[in-house]
């Protein structure tokens, strides 16, 4: 068997995932029922795990022994939105242009799930040495949200010493690295007041400044900090200020003011300090603002957290990658996943997916028909590897 004979399932999977359209706006379930179908009409059964809502929901297959070190392949099922993007085909309706498919989730990150879901009947109908499990969630582009409940269902189910490979887009190469994110908004709420009557107000704008102020030089002192991996560009942690809001007009002090700010933090560091030292600054102006007027306050929320992927002196996931790919070099790369969150359960990790970051994200979205056949060899290197 060569990777090319599972090429027309691959793509009539890949055809159908595309055509689900998982933007993270929109409910998860269709895309999760069409792959619980299609594994139950291969003898595979899934387990579901809904969100609070019910309208999103991870999805948990496994097949082969019920216990021991088995190997999860992750990917997540939403998408990012295909507004204000210009494209040439529908989004959402794979369109093959010369050597590439085209469509919204190609590269991030519906192949890799469409040739896994070829595989995985080849691997529920033999014995094998070890279990292997998919291992789907909901909202991994707002922030990894689905991904922290499916691994507490996880490590209540499965031994530990699971091997995970997420198929996020890396062009088939091993990654064992990445920065960790972290996303916030904050508000702060102020008193308003006539601009000639200052004694009178609290400018929400003013202790706007200072925090975002002081946000800037924390981006100044990060930049001291020098991650130790060589391959991560810039090798330093970094602070953004993403957008800001507040006030009315020029003679109102301003009772109000928002904005949005995230952190991405180099692995070895500590990814508490920055919202830490955020918060002691926080609420020191918290105290001075309520001596004008009970009502002021400083409220921070953090919207998103993807811990960070640390390279590991041994990781059997990455043995395996490099094992079956015939290839002896690793990677960082510079965006973060849910991988973070599987090696903090203990399981060993690596980033390996067809397709390329980037493609993802961007109009015209698409993966190569050799990323394909690569991706197919190595399942099929896999289910080698795994048959008993
Ligand atoms: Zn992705």
């Amino acid at each position: 068997m060569t990777g090319n004979q599972k090429l027309p399932l691959i793509i009539e999977i890949l055809e159908k995932l595309v055509s689900i359209n998982t933007v993270s706006d929109n409910s998860n379930l269709p895309f999760i029922d069409f792959v619980r179908s299609y594994l139950e009409k291969n003898n595979i059964q899934s387990k579901i795990y809904y969100n609070r809502e019910g309208d999103k929901a991870n999805l948990l297959a496994s097949v082969g022994p019920a216990t021991g070190r088995g190997i999860i392949l992750s990917a997540h099922t939403d998408v990012v939105p295909v507004k204000d993007q210009s494209w040439s085909s529908d989004p959402f309706k794979l369109s093959q242009r010369e050597d590439r498919f085209y469509a919204r989730g190609t590269a991030d990150m519906k192949c890799f799930i469409a040739v896994a879901l070829a595989y995985l009947p080849i691997l529920s109908a033999s014995p094998l040495l070890r279990p292997v499990h998919l291992a789907l969630t909901f909202d991994e582009e707002l922030g990894c949200l689905g991904v922290p409940l499916l691994i507490d269902e996880m490590k209540k189910q499965l031994d530990p010493g699971q091997t995970v490979i997420v198929g996020e887009p890396t062009n088939m190469k091993v990654a064992d690295v990445h920065n960790g994110a972290q996303s916030f908004e904050t508000v702060i709420q102020g008193l308003e007041a006539h601009s000639s009557k200052p004694h009178l107000g609290c400018s929400a704008i003013f202790v706007a400044a200072k925090l975002v102020n002081f946000l800037n030089s924390l981006a100044g002192d990060l930049k001291q900090d020098v991650s130790l991996c060589k391959e991560l560009y810039p090798p330093f942690s970094s602070i953004n200020v993403g957008s800001i809001e507040g006030g009315t007009a020029s003679n109102i002090i301003p009772g109000k003011c928002r904005f949005s700010w995230g952190v991405r933090s180099i692995p070895e560091s500590d990814e508490s300090a920055v919202p830490s030292s955020f918060g002691k600054l926080a609420s020191g102006l918290e105290r001075e603002m309520k001596k004008i007027d009970e009502h002021c306050s400083i409220k921070t929320e953090r919207l998103g957290r993807i811990p960070a992927l640390n390279r590991q002196k041994n990781n059997n996931s990455r043995d395996l990658c490099l094992e079956l790919l015939d290839d002896n070099s690793f990677i960082a790369i510079p965006f973060g996943t849910e991988g973070g969150y599987f090696q903090k359960a203990g399981y060993s990790t690596v980033i390996c997916g067809p397709g390329s970051i980037e493609q993802a994200h961007k109009p015209n979205e698409f993966i190569s028909l050799s990323q394909v056949i690569k991706c197919s060899e190595f399942f099929m290197r896999l289910v080698n590897k795994v048959l008993n």
